[in-house]
């Protein structure tokens, strides 16, 4: 499939994502739990799609598999400070630009971006490994559909972009830890401005592209998938952090690998 194909569909299932993703009952990464991955697609009627969907995201990316296309072109990004919230949604930590906080452009079509999360351990593999830590920064072209950029890290030295937001995700922490009553802990906290271009992506420039799906409820499919090949290095302090922060007694937020089905992987350059 091309990616000139995709068609620009998806908006209004993003906003039933973060709806429902807000609620932190409502699905779990443990089995035990009854609400787990493998039962995603039976605890709600919009969600069958994380049981019977053939686009699903994560998936191993394995050098064996991936097609090298060098027309894909470097990964054209445009990033400008704006300021930002803090927000535990029950399952991960999101920071929300509020402002226009600048896009990427795939084929073209430009993408604007949302927001960014972060799962421990990582969701994507590469070549089977499975690193300590994934972010997904989240964009959204004017027709609604998504395109997600991800980078993976394995534990070395601390991420710049996790060291400055600390303090915030820490005092969402510190909220729910002591229960404090009269402060909802799922609020929003303000972070001032926050320059996605402090991310570090790499320099290498290589990226894999591939057709998938939200990795979280509704698992909606149709969503442009780039994971930055360099792995980067996060301390494992940071990681602890943001797991503690999220704080809902599991201990990771990572959905299982999801059966390629015969799609094509590609790899630039
Ligand atoms: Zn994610």
């Amino acid at each position: 499939m091309h990616f000139t194909s995709v068609q620009c569909v998806q908006g209004e299932n993003f906003l039933f994502l973060v709806n429902n993703a807000d609620d932190e009952s409502s699905f779990t990464y443990e089995e035990k739990s009854g609400k787990g991955p493998r039962s995603w697609g039976e605890i709600n009627p919009h969600w069958q799609a994380c049981k019977n969907g053939t686009l699903q995201s994560p998936i191993d990316l394995l050098d064996q598999r991936v097609q090298v296309l060098s027309h894909l072109g470097r990964l054209n990004r445009d990033y400008k400070p704006a300021p930002a919230t803090v927000k535990n949604r029950g399952h991960d930590i999101t920071v929300m630009w509020k402002g226009e906080a600048g896009e990427i452009k795939i084929n073209g079509t430009e993408y604007k971006l949302l927001q960014c999360h972060w799962h421990s351990p990582s969701e994507h593999t590469i070549n089977g490994t499975r690193y300590e830590l994934e972010l997904h920064l989240v964009h959204k072209c004017s027709q609604g559909n998504l395109a997600v950029v991800s980078i993976v890290y394995k534990y070395g030295r601390p991420d710049r972009m996790l060291s400055k937001v600390r303090r915030q995700i820490c005092g969402i922490d510190e909220q729910l830890f002591h229960h404090i009553k009269s402060v909802d802990p799922k609020q929003d906290k303000e972070l001032g401005i926050v320059n996605p271009g402090d991310i570090k992506f790499g320099s290498s420039r290589k990226y894999y592209r591939y057709l998938g799906s939200l990795t979280v409820p509704p698992c909606t499919e149709g969503v442009i998938w780039t994971i930055v090949q360099k792995v980067r290095t996060v301390s494992k302090e940071q990681v602890r952090a943001l797991r503690e922060a999220v704080h809902d007694g599991f201990e990771a937020n990572a959905r299982p690998i999801q059966p390629l089905d015969g799609r094509p992987v590609y790899q630039y350059p």
